[in-house]
């Protein structure tokens, strides 16, 4: 059995009881950081072995994994927040063990947080419809990502670090100022659109921030202090 376990983005207490029981009894629990994993299995006395699998992990590190669930042993993979595979590692060793096993080995998910979900339940956007794009590229790609924005007709959810979320949102408003020029129709659209941000900061931690409306003030208000440009963003664009 291979479980796929989310834990919490942030603050301890945002885990299910069922997630705590597999972590307890899996014979192993697979990490993005055993540091960042034993702290959350520490806090609840759980004293599961631990082994890294993460971004880099290469093919011997899944060849591992592979013989272990061949063995018979239960695993629960975790990511260093939220739900694996959520523009994290954790999608590809799914793969793997599907492409190894098919249906031999069952692949169970212990559902929980995810920054997309929490950052969705208090925008106040829309969101029976949504579009999750994860990351911006850093280079290559970036203005048709930023370009994918604009065209989506279902509001968008991107994830940004706090070395790039100002540069992130001000490209969104020149991207803006770009579209000015193209066409009139379409500009009041856009612009509309672009008037309804929501950007949430370090969700469900002490210093958990929401802003919301008009990206200029948006910018003035990430740009007046450093302390706002801390911590980890999820932005809605609607
Ligand atoms: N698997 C995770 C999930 O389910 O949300 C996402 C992992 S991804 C590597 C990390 C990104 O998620 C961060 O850069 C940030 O954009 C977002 N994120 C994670 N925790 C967050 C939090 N507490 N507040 C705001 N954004 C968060």
């Amino acid at each position: 059995m291979l479980y796929i376990v989310a834990t919490p983005i942030g603050n301890l207490e945002d885990i299910s009881m069922r997630a705590l029981r597999i972590l307890g009894e899996v014979d192993l629990v697979l990490c993005e950081d055993t540091r960042n994993t034993k702290k959350l299995l520490d806090h609840y006395d759980i004293d599961t072995k631990t082994m890294s699998y993460h971004q880099h992990s290469g093919e011997g590190k899944v060849k591992e994994v592979i013989e272990l669930l061949r063995q018979g042993k239960d695993l629960a993979l975790v990511s260093d927040a939220g739900t694996p595979g959520i523009s994290d590692p954790g999608g590809k060793l799914v793969a793997r063990v599907f492409e190894e096993f098919g249906d031999k080995i069952q692949i169970e998910s212990v559902p929980g947080p995810s920054a997309v979900t929490a950052a969705l339940s208090i925008s106040g956007v829309p969101t029976d419809k949504f579009v999750f794009m994860g990351f911006p590229p850093h280079k290559k790609g970036r203005y048709t990502f930023l370009k994918k924005i604009f065209e989506s007709e279902y509001p968008v959810v991107v994830y940004e670090s706090k070395h790039r979320i100002v540069k992130f949102l001000e490209e969104l408003k020149s991207m803006k100022e770009d579209m000015k020029v193209i066409d009139d129709d379409k500009i009041k659209k856009k612009k509309m659109n672009l008037e309804s941000i929501v950007v949430c900061r370090e969700l469900s931690k002490m210093h958990e921030t929401t802003y919301r409306g008009d990206l200029d003030n948006i910018i003035d208000k990430i740009t007046a202090s450093p302390d706002d440009q801390k911590g980890e963003f999820v932005v809605i664009i609607s």
